[in-house]
């Protein structure tokens, strides 16, 4: 896309969520959409493994992450994925349609990765949210269907266990 200011092409800054003009300097954050995500615009030249056409770079909580434009999955790097659910969870509203059980029949899809075309790991993923995952160990990276970062990231707090709480607090 061109700079808004002097109309200059921009181009992607390397693990910044911004883009920068070259000649201006002036740097440019495209608004969130209605997923939350920041969709920077720059083709990744790497497939979304459900609609196969080439995800883009975007970042979500200020991290780097690949989205696609149409089915509205992200693929985000295992250790980027902690840190972006501390960050969402902080600032969210929980609501308790996100503690559904998960749609078990999600556990039976293949999806190949987008990086290097293996089949991913389907399985339940272990934080909150009940949701289905497919990860890629080789790639460290990770693959949320649409909604499926919102459901994590608003997902009530798991209720803490009664044997961890300090005895005097067991009333
Ligand atoms: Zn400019
Ligand atoms: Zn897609
Ligand atoms: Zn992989």
């Amino acid at each position: 896309m061109n700079c808004p200011n002097c109309g200059a092409a921009m181009r992607l800054k390397d693990d910044a969520d911004y883009l920068l003009c070259d000649y201006c300097q002036t740097p440019h954050f495209p608004d969130l959409n209605s997923d939350g995500v920041r969709v920077l615009g720059e083709p990744a030249g790497i497939f979304c493994p459900i609609c196969a056409i080439s995800l883009t770079h975007a970042s979500v909580a200020r991290e780097r992450i690949l989205y696609c434009e149409r089915c509205r999955g992200m693929l985000i790097s295992m250790d980027l994925f902690p840190e972006i659910v501390r960050d969402l969870r902080s600032r969210r509203e929980a609501s308790i349609d996100a503690a559904r059980p998960p749609d078990l029949k999600d556990l039976d899809r293949q999806i190949r990765c987008p990086k290097c075309s293996a089949i991913m790991d389907t399985h339940p993923y272990c934080g909150p949210g009940n949701i289905i995952i497919d990860t890629c160990e080789n790639c460290a990276q990770n693959w949320l269907d649409y909604g499926e970062l919102d459901r994590v990231v608003r997902a009530p707090d798991p209720a803490v266990p009664m044997s961890f709480l300090p005895t005097k607090q067991r009333t």
